[in-house]
């Protein structure tokens, strides 16, 4: 060993440590790391592949330091703006920076081994015979439900599935399969190469029309905006932001030689706008779909971060793309929950593409049809810059919306204490069967939206549709038994069940959500000859299941498409004329505070699916509050009125966007020791607040999570709130960094939340 003074670099890990590492370079490394290389360090006997974030701040020595082992490229994989935009994460999201920046690249650079792109040999089952009615199912499959699952599962996912999908990730038995294949209704082969399923699709041509006057006006001062400017394109549903987007691209991209990103809410879900895009700009667009590799993943980004290719399509993950001199971020369906990461880090990439353009000097425009309140109140405080398409395009109309009431009617819909015997008659009412059975006469599309997110128990008055809310959070109540019970999943306020409503005597009954595969069976008893397909999570499991349904959808194999909130998006199919909304009031009645802005978003949205084409189309929604805003307001197209009774709404008590909240879950495998920690959690939070933040943040809990228990783990959170966003990442930081919190059991901290279930 030598006196030498030994160089020493910052780095970064992945772990979830509130701090940096120092490490020794490796004096046989040819290689020097700078900030942002990728560094291969030991760390607690493993390596990990690290960041480094340049020469270290202090001079440590001793037995204790430790050299890099490897630095494996030869460039840094990350600029200097994309670690600020992951600091920025780090310290507002209060999340370690390792977790952040190792958010920002692709997986094979972060994993344990190099990037080695693979091509693999996938087995895959196909159908061979159809089984079209559901007597011949009944008959095939008499006693082997197994077998029916796994079949009607295959069929789904539009025929074909991987041997590896179905067996571990859907965990069939073989012998379900090879019970199949003997009889002949499946048939097993492999298949060399995984397929780039966008590839394959073919551009949709550029759409001949030419701008409506709104649509010119919005390109024109999009294409006039000043670096880091904000715009809210508040379009209605038909009337042609992607064209508002494309115009904009082609001035940023072929006109100024810049980049751009387009962030969509789930490429599986919008395929129609995505070939929109490639359309127009071919193979100048990397779409960053889930269905790539790890290393086709890896190829996309390295094409993007040499420019070779120009912009970047994806959802939420496609804002850290590695792209230089971005003058352009799109958020199209800016209000969908899905920006905001599920797992640390929670990011929200709307959030994010504004920082990362201010920094960069790239415009953003935020576009939908049912805004955010948060981006609302934005528009409207004059931070961001409003822009309106308030007609669609080719003169088509916004459709018809009728209600059916469902307040009065003798058979109570899906009360769970008479058991799932509820019949059609009961789930789909007379005005909703004619216009279904109608549409099928007419050889025309409908789609069937049962709104439901996996959740609901709540209780509501059959005669005025009333439902019980909590007096402290204006949260429905939600109903447990044993001891029966209401409770609010908020502050933990109860009180007893009653037999007759508050407000007008009348009888009230138990609700729960129907599911869809119920729906299913009673509307394919109805109509025994009607080509039916289901959406939802059982049935979208594959990779590229929702764009292979939704393509049988456009080529006309499906007369009626049922499913959950996932259909409502940015489908575009001329021939869907009718759309029908089984129960709203399940979507309402969520115990979160967003629940009215989501069925508002989700019945607009799914309402613009109707009437695309000239044939025009009608909407029917079912439900028991006719006059809730969130309906009332849907069936009005009238979006101004909904956001500003929904504003007044949060005022008192006060919810985003007039505060600022963060959920914090504490969870574990015992119910007892999470809600245990939870306490201790709540009573630390509040003698730190009372000592040090001048009442700037209050508290609200604990309570038990609305959704009590995931994956085998029991969820209690708390509810931070506070008017001033940095004195929340103060008590944030602070608290997730020194709370103590035992092996076994976890902490999340959530910034932001898009909802507390
Ligand atoms: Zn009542
Ligand atoms: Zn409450």
């Amino acid at each position: 060993m030598t006196d030498e003074p030994t160089a020493l670099v910052e780095v970064a890990l992945p772990v979830p440590l509130f701090q940096t590492f120092t490490y020794a370079l490796n004096p046989e490394s040819t290689v020097i790391p700078v900030a942002g290389s990728r560094v291969v360090v030991p760390f607690r006997n493993r390596r990990e592949i690290g960041v480094c974030l340049g020469p270290a701040q202090a001079r440590v020595t001793g037995p204790k330091l430790k050299r890099i082992i490897e630095v494996p490229d030869d460039e840094p994989v990350l600029s200097a703006d994309m670690i600020a935009l992951c600091s920025w994460i780090s310290e507002y999201y209060v999340v370690p920076v390792g977790l952040a920046l190792k958010a920002a690249l692709p997986a094979s650079l972060t994993g344990a081994s190099h990037p080695q792109p693979t091509r693999k040999t996938h087995r895959i089952v196909r159908l061979r015979e159809d089984l079209p009615t559901l007597t011949h199912r009944e008959k095939a499959f008499a006693r082997a439900p197994q077998q029916r699952a796994l079949f009607e599962l295959l069929e789904s996912l539009g025929g074909t599935s991987t041997l590896e999908h179905l067996l571990q990730r859907l965990a069939f038995s073989p012998s379900v399969l090879k019970a199949l294949e003997k009889r002949g209704l499946i048939r097993v082969e492999a298949e060399e190469v995984d397929r780039d399923p966008f590839a394959l699709r073919p551009g949709e041509a550029a759409r001949t029309h030419q701008p409506t006057a709104p649509q010119r006006d919005a390109i024109r001062r999009l294409t006039a905006a000043s670096p880091g400017e904000v715009f809210l394109l508040h379009g209605i549903t038909g009337s042609g932001k992607t064209l508002v987007y494309i115009e904009l691209l082609k001035e940023i991209v072929d006109v100024r030689g810049q980049t751009g990103i387009v962030l969509v809410p789930e490429i599986a879900l919008t395929p129609q706008t995505v070939d929109r895009f490639r359309a127009v700009f071919g193979d100048r667009i990397a779409v960053l779909h889930s269905a790539l590799s790890d290393g086709e993943r890896y190829d996309a980004w390295r094409a993007l971060k040499r420019g070779e290719k120009r912009i970047a399509v994806g959802a939420r993950s496609a804002i850290f793309a590695p792209l230089s001199n971005v003058g352009a971020i799109i958020v199209d369906e800016e209000h969908e929950a899905s920006y905001k990461q599920g797992e640390t880090p929670r990011y929200h990439a709307r959030e994010v593409a504004i920082v990362r353009a201010r920094a960069e000097g790239s415009i953003v425009v935020l576009g939908s049809a049912t805004p955010s309140l948060e981006s609302w109140s934005n528009a409207e405080a004059g931070k961001y810059t409003l822009l309106t398409l308030p007609e669609r395009v080719g003169g088509g109309r916004l459709p018809k919306v009728e209600i059916v009431d469902l307040r009065h009617r003798a058979t109570p819909l899906a009360d769970t204490s008479t058991g799932p015997g509820t019949g059609y008659s009961a789930v789909i009412r007379d005005e909703l069967d004619r216009a279904l059975s109608h549409t099928l006469q007419r050889g025309e599309q409908s789609i069937l939206l049962l709104n439901r997110r996996g959740y609901s128990a709540f209780v509501q008055c059959n005669d005025c549709g009333d439902v019980v809310v909590c007096p402290n959070c204006s949260i429905t109540l939600t109903h447990h038994r044993a001891p029966e019970r209401l409770l609010c999943h908020y502050c933990a306020h109860q009180e007893p069940l009653r037999a007759r409503c508050a407000r007008c005597g009348g009888q009230t009954l138990k609700q729960r959500g129907l599911g869809t595969q119920q729906v299913e069976r009673l509307v394919s008893d109805r109509f025994p000859g009607a080509r039916i397909a289901r959406m939802d999570v059982d049935t979208t499991s594959g990779k590229w299941a929702h764009a292979e349904i939704l393509d049988r959808v456009g080529g006309g194999a499906v007369d009626i498409l049922l499913g959950t909130q996932m259909i409502a998006k940015g489908l575009d199919f001329p021939n869907v004329t009718l759309v029908g909304v089984v129960d709203a009031d399940v979507g309402i009645n969520l115990p979160d505070f967003r629940a009215s802005e989501r069925c508002f978003q989700l019945l607009s949205q799914v309402a613009g699916r109707a009437g695309r084409g000239p044939k025009g189309g009608k909407v029917i929604i079912q439900t028991r509050v006719p006059t809730h805003h969130a309906v009332s307001c849907a069936v009005a197209h009238d979006y101004s009125t909904f956001v500003r009774e929904e504003l007044e709404g949060r005022i008192k008590p006060a919810y985003p966007p007039n505060l600022r909240l963060a959920n914090i879950v504490f969870s574990g495998t015992s119910d007892r020791a999470a809600s245990g920690l939870a306490i201790r959690g709540a009573d630390w939070i509040r003698e730190l607040l009372q000592t040090q933040t001048g009442g700037q943040v209050a508290i609200v809990g604990p309570a038990p999570c609305p959704i009590e228990k995931v994956k085998t783990r029991w969820r209690w959170h708390v509810l931070l709130k506070s008017q001033n966003p940095s004195e929340l990442t103060r008590v944030g930081r602070y608290f997730m960094k020194r709370f103590p919190v035992p092996a076994a059991l976890r902490v999340t901290f959530d910034r932001d939340p898009v909802t507390l279930l």
